[in-house]
């Protein structure tokens, strides 16, 4: 199965589809990497803070699979937004990881209160320009942090990544990237679990009609959305079911009976808080 990409504004692509690890316990790593790779995944998803940047390195070298066929995406943590300390943090994470460079480093969250994303942005932009990441991004900037980017640097991120399920499409965000050329990543695709998603009538119906899971019902809808995602999961067999999401499409209305779902329903942090 060859997972469609897409391409940035950089000019570089990116997997659609992606294995993510917020969650994963350091010692499992290894062993859950390796068998999301083995299932034929080849974007991974890690950020330093989630403290397993190792294990994703250690199932990359074992994999023995060749650097260009990885995506590999890891992330700027909040305590390291300054010149130096965002230069020292990519090279920690790259020497956890085992890797010469990343394909995507994102400012995790903006953390207004300390003002030091456009700062951080801008060590960013050096870090890109040293080749140690072919791709740089924020996560979790809402439109007000995209605009002061836009009036203060240079560089137009290639990715913003941010929380999106049905019930947070976070309408403002999605626009304003469309509109500046920024690829929307969802994190929390199937809403970390954290309501009854995939029980939901309006999903369960459609998982009926199509002979899918209701998640594969969820994981079509963000592709087709145009989004990129990389749902979770510590289980084989569910990390295959979320791979297996290339052999069937929704129909216009089923896109927009789950479009109707928006309910403005956040289950994670508030980017413009802390
Ligand atoms: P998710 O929406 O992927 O949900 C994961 C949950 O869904 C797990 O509990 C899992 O058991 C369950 N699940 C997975 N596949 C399933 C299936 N087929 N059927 C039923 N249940 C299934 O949530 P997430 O892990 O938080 O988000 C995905 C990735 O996004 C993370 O791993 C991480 O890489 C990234 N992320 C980024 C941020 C950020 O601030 N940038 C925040 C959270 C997550």
């Amino acid at each position: 199965m060859t997972v469609p990409t897409v391409q940035l504004n950089d000019g570089n692509s990116i997997p659609q589809l992606g294995f993510g690890v917020f969650l994963v316990d350091p010692p499992e790593t290894e062993r859950i990497v390796t068998d999301a790779l083995e299932v034929g995944y080849r974007h991974i998803d890690t950020a330093a803070i989630y403290k397993n940047e190792q294990g994703v390195g250690a199932a990359i070298a074992k994999s023995g699979i060749a650097r260009d066929e990885l995506f590999i995406t890891t992330k700027l943590w909040n305590d390291d937004q300054g010149t130096q300390s965002a230069f020292d943090a990519i090279d920690r994470s790259l020497e956890k990881l085992g890797l010469e460079y990343v394909d995507l480093y994102l400012i995790h969250w903006p953390v207004p209160s300390k003002d030091r994303y456009v700062e951080a942005w801008k060590a960013l932009e050096q870090i890109k320009e040293s080749g140690k990441a072919r791709s740089i991004g924020v996560s979790n900037f809402m439109v007000p942090h995209l605009e002061r980017l836009a009036a203060e640097t240079d560089t137009v991120p290639a990715i913003d990544q941010i929380e999106l399920h049905p019930y947070h499409q976070q309408p403002p965000v999605t626009a304003y990237a469309q509109e500046h050329g920024i690829q929307i990543e969802a994190w929390g695709p199937l809403g970390q679990g954290k309501y009854p998603l995939l029980e939901l009538p309006e999903i369960t119906s459609i998982a009926e009609a199509t002979g899918k899971s209701p998640a594969q019902v969820v994981l079509r809808w963000h592709l087709q959305r145009g989004f990129v995602v990389f749902p979770k999961s510590n289980s084989r067999e569910r990390m295959a079911q979320n791979f297996d999401v290339f052999d069937f499409e929704l129909s216009q209305e089923q896109v927009a009976s789950i479009d109707a779902l928006e309910r403005a329903g956040r289950v994670g942090g508030d980017p413009n808080e802390g």
